[in-house]
């Protein structure tokens, strides 16, 4: 049987399996996208961070690349493309249900933030023949779109900052569909940028159709007769997130989070918390905080399965001798 098994591959369950390795725990990660990274990858791959320690600015990819290097140093197991279900405790071990199957193992840590989420996709059905290399979710990998002909679609002020993202960055033309007259949540000074970039906006306007070749979008058709000549395409049209399901697994929830204690224990025994998925009076949604949580979590894991092991130890320590990853002396 596992020691434990983190739910959720965000940056809060990267660093948790990271520092569990580091705590010498048989370590498994069960995330629901295919890529781990959370909602730094998802959300503000393209934003600059300024509150992360240690760094003067990076960009939410950036830190999630990073996340993933640190985390790889330790090889915990990581599997992606598994929903998690259900979590449920007996006194000697936790079943955890998943899509895939059950996992028994001595403990669980929830790094499942808010529970899983996809982006809401371009209500057209021809959009299949498209995706992944022509229609994109998410403004990573950023180089993908220098010098070609970029179309953003979206009702949202993100559709502008992934407009003026991409002006800045390089794509040749850049276009931004709504198919209303303004955008959501926008700022005055959104929609000065926009007006001062070269950036063209059709408003009033939807997509009624695409055309390309092999996967390769080349045409989109607006709802106002205009065809507009596009290497790639973004849409950003929001979010489904499912209802908080911690409820339903017998935890202690409170604004749809996990309650914790300071050790970052449920009110489950073998159950920890930590990220966006727990809370506690005071508590902080942020990568910084998150990140912290994870190794209260694990160190609360490691007493509870080895309770004669110190609660907490020092890398400087630990590693005294050799980096992660190679043999170590304790
Ligand atoms: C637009 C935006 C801007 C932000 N800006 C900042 C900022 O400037 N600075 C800052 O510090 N923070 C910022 N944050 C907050 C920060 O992104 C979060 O605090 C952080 O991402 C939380 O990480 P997490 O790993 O706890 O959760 P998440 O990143 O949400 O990761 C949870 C993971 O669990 C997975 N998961 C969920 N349910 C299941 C399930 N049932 N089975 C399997 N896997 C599951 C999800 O797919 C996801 O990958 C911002 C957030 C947003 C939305």
């Amino acid at each position: 049987m596992r020691d434990v098994i983190v739910i959720g591959g965000g940056t809060s369950g990267l660093y948790a399996a990271y520092y569990s390795r580091m705590r010498d725990l048989d370590t498994l990660v069960l995330e629901y996208h295919e890529e781990t990274g959370g909602k730094a990858k998802v959300f503000y791959p393209e934003k600059e961070l300024y509150d992360v320690p240690g760094f003067s600015g990076i960009t939410g990819e950036d830190f999630v690349y990073e996340a993933q290097k640190q985390t790889d140093l330790l090889s915990p197991d990581i599997e992606t493309g598994v929903v998690v279900e259900g979590v449920e405790e007996t006194e000697d071990f936790v079943t955890v249900k998943t899509d895939k199957g059950d996992y028994t193992v001595a403990s669980v840590i929830l790094a499942s933030g808010l529970g899983a989420y996809d982006m809401v996709p371009l209500p057209l059905e021809k959009r299949e023949a498209f995706e992944p290399y022509s229609i994109h979710y998410t403004l990573e990998n950023r180089d993908h779109f220098k010098n070609k002909r970029v179309a953003v679609y979206s009702n949202f002020r993100i559709g502008i900052d992934w407009a003026l993202t991409l002006e800045k960055e390089g794509a040749t033309e850049v276009y931004l569909i709504n198919r209303d007259e303004t955008f959501r949540a926008v700022y005055e000074h959104d929609e000065d940028q926009l007006a001062a970039s070269s950036v063209q906006v059709f408003r009033n306007s939807d997509i009624e159709d695409l055309d390309g070749e092999n996967g390769a979008l080349s045409e989109i058709h607006l709802s106002n007769g205009e065809t507009i000549e596009v290497d790639h395409l973004l849409v950003y049209e929001g979010v489904n997130i499912g209802k908080s399901f911690y409820k339903d697994w017998g935890l202690d929830v409170e604004k749809g989070r996990v309650v914790v204690d300071t050790e970052m224990k449920t009110s489950k025994p073998r159950v920890f918390a930590c990220g966006d998925a727990a809370y506690y009076p005071g508590k902080t949604m942020l990568l910084a905080s998150g990140m912290s949580e994870a190794m209260t979590a694990v160190n609360s894991v490691k007493q509870l399965l080895v309770p004669k092991a110190p609660p907490q130890i020092y890398s400087t320590v630990v590693y005294k001798h050799d980096k992660p990853g190679e043999e170590k002396e304790q």
